[in-house]
């Protein structure tokens, strides 16, 4: 089968890797010719409104998913009227404007911090009154890795936000002062069998995923199945095929959510090593009705996320449990080129091990395996 992808990006590219040895093909279709899925696929290049470019796309593929959500809905549906496109666009349409997302989640009853739209200066004015400070101001669409985003401490803050965003449409949220950032990671196929991944722990720097550790032992059994039972609200009332990912504060040892990921995400990196099947595997086999493969861990496991640079990889490979990946990008700050996963036999090598490979990392000389 031949699998179309929306975006050509390390996502895309991890897909593939998982895809080929299942004797599946890929074609990527992305506005930049120098896209890093171009080694293990073929290439449609255009932008998302192509539409010319779309209905080529669709001509090669037997099925169309996406590896980022700010794909055009529009896109989607005119692919979906051709070809068969997962998961659904309204998936992506919910997920890629922060108020109707945190709205859907409220309407299914995942529980959210409070929020409100914010158009105008009154709009906002009135929100951050309502939520009252701390709050946090993003734009509904577009942001990434903490961009578009802002906290609202003072009226200061205030001023500076709106002048900064106030362009733009905005959601007001309260400030949720987290214990830790969790996710969940799920996959239903079109035979709507579902899985579901370990709770992930993940650490944030500078608004840029750092590290994730499945599995946490400070994430407890009952948090585990509250956020497979938040997912599984999401899945069923989006009819959805794929991997889904959600993305949840702890706060007072509960669940808030933050957001969803319609989509293989950064925070199941670690499941190609750490797993009996990946997220990209588990995916592709979603995607074409295959049986789902076993989300069970192999190991203790840990990921570092290499932001800017790549690490240096003669000191990493001289590690017995080291797993690096790079995505063939050039340097540049803040990008996301590569990761490592850390895969140990015992818990306590899997510290020893983190300590001594997280030099290599951006913002992760602190971090710590958590106990
Ligand atoms: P987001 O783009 O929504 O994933 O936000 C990026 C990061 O900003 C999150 O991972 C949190 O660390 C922080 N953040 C976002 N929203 C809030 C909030 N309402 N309260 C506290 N921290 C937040």
């Amino acid at each position: 089968m031949t699998i179309g992808v929306l975006g050509g990006g390390q996502l895309g590219r991890m897909l593939a890797l998982a895809g080929l040895p299942l004797g599946e093909r890929f074609v990527f279709m992305d506005p930049s010719k120098e896209a890093c899925a171009r080694h293990v696929g073929d290439m449609v290049t255009g932008s998302y409104d192509d539409v010319g470019q779309l209905a080529e796309l669709a001509r090669r593929s037997d099925v169309v998913t996406y590896e980022f959500e700010n794909v055009p809905v529009a896109c989607a549906r005119f692919l979906s009227d051709r070809v068969t496109v997962y998961p659904p666009a309204r998936a992506l349409e919910v997920s890629q404007d922060r108020f109707l997302e945190k709205s859907f989640f409220e309407s299914v009853g995942v529980p959210t911090a409070r929020f409100g739209p914010a158009e105008t200066r009154e709009e906002f004015d009135a929100e951050v009154a309502r939520i009252g400070l701390p709050a946090v101001v993003k734009t509904r669409r577009f942001g990434y890795d903490g961009k578009g985003q802002a906290v609202l401490r003072t009226q200061a803050d205030c001023e500076k936000a709106w002048a900064a965003l106030g362009a733009a449409p905005l959601i007001v949220e309260a400030f949720v002062p987290f214990e830790r950032e969790a996710s969940i990671i799920c996959v239903r196929s079109t035979k709507g069998e579902t899985r579901f991944y370990p709770l992930v722990e993940n650490v944030h720097r500078a608004g840029i995923l750092r590290a994730s550790f499945p599995a946490s032992p400070r994430l407890g059994e009952s948090l585990t199945r509250d956020a497979q039972a938040f997912a599984t609200k999401v899945l069923d009332a989006l009819s959805y095929v794929g991997v889904l990912t959600i993305e949840f504060f702890v706060k007072d040892g509960a669940l808030v959510a933050n957001e969803m990921a319609p989509r293989v995400h950064n925070s199941g990196h670690y499941s190609i090593e750490g797993a009996e099947t990946s997220q990209f595997e588990n995916h592709v086999r979603a995607l074409l009705g295959l049986p789902l493969g076993d989300t069970r861990m192999v190991g203790e496991v840990a990921m570092l996320n290499a932001i800017g640079k790549m690490p240096p990889k003669k000191e990493l490979l001289a590690e017995a449990g080291v797993h690096l990946h790079g995505y063939g990008k050039d340097s540049a700050p803040g990008r996301k080129v590569g990761h490592a996963t850390l895969r140990t036999k015992a818990r306590e090598e899997l510290h020893a091990l983190f300590a001594r490979t997280r030099q290599w990392f951006e913002l992760a000389e602190d971090l710590e395996v958590p106990r």
